[in-house]
């Protein structure tokens, strides 16, 4: 029996020694992993929050422009303009930036309430209010800059032709196929500063992925988003030219190698399978019956209305709130589609990052890790998820990435292993 004994502690040393001999060869442990997250009071008030603000948002919106059509504040402000200019045209523009004006100076309070206070009253952000400004500020310019040549170009279609709905749809799209082209390059490095990844390890190790997704000479950036907030995100953009995928700096401070891996299969996801093209297809194909619908309506409102609010006839500049009423009322109404599809979208990418990478455990946790640290509820009302969630809830995405190994039930290593010894 005594033989036996030794035996044992002989075998138990030796293979304790070889574990650690191979932990010594490792070169950190593998990090721990949660995949329950951790609901707090403070997460659910936020989510609820966010979901009022939603739905107050839009009323508040749309109670704005029908104050501004009811008081003829609107007509008010294309007399002004024509008073200024002689040229219709310029009078549409002149009037588009007063009107401009006007709508944001009425709106501010719930935009700062919204993008201010909220995030930091929930430690979501550390951006001075300077800062927010500036932000809020270039963001109004651009507004300006961008809508009114498009107002005024609307109204001229409007005027022209009987059947303008079809016009003014064919006119959003190269408008709306530019401005993807364009947002990376120009828009957004007005707000933030862009630059190619910098962790060299972590760069070789996502340009392989890439490889392996069939993405060549891939664009990676980083961008100091910890400008603005303390939450983490990545996204695709661009097109053609300006493709890129790029990574907040706050994720890359938040997550591990492989988590960011996994988000990145995600965002490769969207890369390969062309999401960017089928969204645009899909919101210009929508948007032929926002601008159909729209026109009826539109048209209806002002026979009814038009003269109560000082309005001359449809291409009017003042009948311009009435326009952007309607085009808001039909969006709002048609978000559980526009959600629906992009829900869908969005889990494509979540089932090609697990099966171009297998990291279901780093993807899961990563999903941990955004929900606990946007604060957002990981299972909201279903309604509101229906409603209005681009992305599916962060528990959904969480039971997939656990669940999701079409490539058989043998361990992520085993799996690796077997795959590099057949090719
Ligand atoms: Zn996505």
């Amino acid at each position: 029996m005594r033989k036996w004994l030794w035996m044992a502690l002989v075998l138990l040393l030796w293979s304790g020694g070889l574990q650690a001999a191979e932990g010594g060869l490792k070169p950190a442990p593998p990090p721990q992993r949660r995949f329950t997250v951790r609901v707090t009071p403070e997460m659910l008030r936020h989510s609820r929050l966010q979901d009022v603000l939603y739905f107050v948002d839009f009323v508040y919106g749309a109670a704005i422009l029908v104050l501004v059509l009811a008081t003829r504040i609107s007509g008010r402000l294309r007399e002004a303009a024509s008073r200024a200019v002689r040229w219709p045209f310029v009078v549409a523009m002149l009037y588009f930036v007063l009107l401009s004006l006007v709508m944001t100076a009425l709106d501010f309070p719930l935009s700062l309430y919204q993008g201010f206070i909220v995030p930091h009253q929930f430690d979501l952000t550390n951006q001075t209010f300077a800062s927010w400004m500036s932000d809020f500020g270039k963001g109004l310019a651009l507004n300006i800059v961008i809508g009114a040549p498009i107002a005024a170009l609307a109204l001229l279609g409007i005027r022209r032709v009987r059947r303008w709905w079809i016009v003014l749809w064919l006119g959003s799209i190269p408008l709306i196929i530019l401005g993807v082209v364009i947002t990376p390059l120009i828009i957004d490095p007005l707000f933030n500063e862009f630059i190619p990844l910098r962790d060299p390890l972590l760069r070789q190790d996502l340009l392989n992925e890439a490889a392996r997704a069939g993405i060549e000479g891939s664009r990676v950036y980083q961008v100091n988003k910890s400008k603005q907030t303390k939450t983490m995100n990545a996204y695709v953009t661009g097109l053609g030219p300006s493709k890129r995928i790029v990574l907040w700096d706050t994720l890359l401070a938040k997550l591990d190698h492989d988590e960011i891996l996994a988000v990145m299969g995600h965002e490769m996801g969207h890369y390969v399978l062309h999401h960017i093209w089928k969204g645009m297809a899909f919101g210009i194909g929508l948007s032929a019956f926002v601008f159909f619908i729209g026109q009826k309506i539109f048209e209806r409102g002002l026979a009814r209305w038009g003269a109560r609010w000082g309005i001359a006839d449809r291409s009017d500049p003042a009948a311009l709130p009435w326009l952007l009423l309607v085009g808001a009322i039909i969006g709002f109404l048609l978000s559980p589609i526009t959600s629906g599809y992009s829900r869908m979208i969005e889990h494509q990418a979540d089932k090609f990052g697990l099966e171009l990478t297998h990291l279901n455990e780093p993807m899961a946790s990563s999903f941990v890790k955004f929900a606990e640290d946007s604060k957002h509820d990981p299972n909201p009302p279903r309604f509101i998820e229906w409603w209005r969630y681009s992305h599916p809830s962060d528990q959904r995405r969480i039971d997939f990435a656990l669940s999701y190994r079409p490539w058989g039930k043998v361990s992520m290593r085993a799996g690796f292993s077997k795959c590099e010894g057949r090719l």
